[in-house]
């Protein structure tokens, strides 16, 4: 057992039913945001009662708990986390793991806030860094995230990348929005020596928004980006067992991800669980079976042991796939959590 982490008994690898483990967290810090993007979020979103949510001390017991059973990185999110007051607090104790079992700690960020937690982000360890940006024009930014300054997010960018972390944007790719912001995204991104990973819009939440008119598919996207440029798919090592596919687009030398819930499944190799700012572990972000942590933290006599049998009785639970679907007009989405509250 690595010396850092608080004591507890078990130690055993969370493997689930299908054989995979489990080494990646994505944690969940707020529901809040200081944006309301049109795929994300409604216009006026109704936000937990903050007794709710995980103190930043359950939020580091939480951790230390899946670090103890093998999980080797955290990504923290959100929500925006950069709004959850204690932050810096989280990321100093986060950070602390390092070497002790945790490999990696990275977050993804609106960027927003960015640049008053860039140095903070690199002194406690943090390496490389995801930022969601879906228009580089200042009135398609504002009209996506329903009120954004892009300048503080682009500042923000500058200090993470000055502080020396690495970056890769996230753009969910939108019908109307930005389709043909797409290029310039890429080639923006690149020139500054960041990947990019284009996304499809999934059916999580109400949004006041009909995902119809937002949604698609990034084989479409795909295809337009090839008549431009040459792109050629990296092997199956560059993927980091995570759902992106990425390409290197010969022109630009920089990395493009496509990540497609919708049109193309890739549950097969899922190595994480989401944690909610709730206390809710999500072993599939499509579907809604979930343990609560929470109950067991704060009710139980031995929460040490109480968290361990809610991280087995998980990952048995946890569902071989998921099934997304975006086709007819006017129809509920899949799940009524929306992404800002199981962390995406
Ligand atoms: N606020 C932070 C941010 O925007 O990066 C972190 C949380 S946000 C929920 C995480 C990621 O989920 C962002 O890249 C966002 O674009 C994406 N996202 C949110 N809702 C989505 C949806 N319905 N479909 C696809 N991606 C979504
Ligand atoms: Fe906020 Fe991120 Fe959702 Fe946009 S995608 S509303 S920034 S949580």
């Amino acid at each position: 057992m690595p010396d850092g982490l608080p004591e507890s008994g078990a130690t055993a690898p969370l493997v689930d039913q299908f054989g995979r483990q489990v080494t990646y967290l994505r944690l969940s810090v707020t529901d809040r945001c200081d944006l309301r993007c049109t795929y994300c979020m409604a216009e006026r979103m109704q936000f937990l009662p903050k007794p709710e949510l995980l103190t930043i001390e359950e939020l580091d017991q939480v951790a230390a708990a899946f670090i103890r059973r093998g999980v080797q990185k955290i990504r923290i999110t959100g929500g925006e986390p950069l709004v959850r007051r204690g932050m810096d607090e989280l990321i100093k104790r986060l950070g602390g793991y390092l070497g002790q079992g945790l490999e990696e700690l990275t977050l993804t960020t609106n960027g927003t806030l960015l640049e008053l937690f860039a140095d903070l982000l690199a002194e406690n360890g943090v390496k490389r860094i995801n930022v969601s940006l879906d228009s580089l024009d200042p009135a398609g930014f504002e009209a996506i995230t329903r009120r954004g300054k892009l300048d503080k997010v682009l500042a923000g960018i500058d200090a993470a990348l000055d502080a020396g972390l690495k970056i890769k944007i996230n753009t969910v790719a939108m019908k109307h929005d930005n389709l043909s912001e797409i290029p310039a995204m890429v080639e923006w991104a690149h020139g500054k020596g960041m990947d990019l990973t284009l996304i499809e819009v999934m059916p999580l939440g109400d949004t006041g928004e009909d995902r119809v008119d937002q949604y698609i598919p990034l084989p479409m996207v795909r295809d337009q980006l090839s008549e431009r440029w040459t792109l050629e798919d990296l092997p199956a090592t560059d993927r980091n067992a995570g759902p992106s596919r990425y390409v290197r687009v010969a022109e630009t030398g920089g990395k493009l991800g496509f990540i497609t819930p919708l049109t193309n499944n890739f549950c097969a190799g899922c190595n994480r669980v989401r944690v909610t700012c709730t206390g809710r572990i999500y072993m599939c972000l499509g579907q809604d079976d979930h343990i609560d942590l929470r109950a067991a933290l704060r009710e139980s006599d031995a929460p040490d042991a109480a968290l361990n049998a809610c991280l087995d009785r998980a990952l048995f639970k946890k569902p071989e796939r998921h099934e997304f679907s975006i086709k007819t007009r006017g129809e509920a989405p899949a799940l009524p959590r929306h992404m800002s509250v199981t962390g995406g």
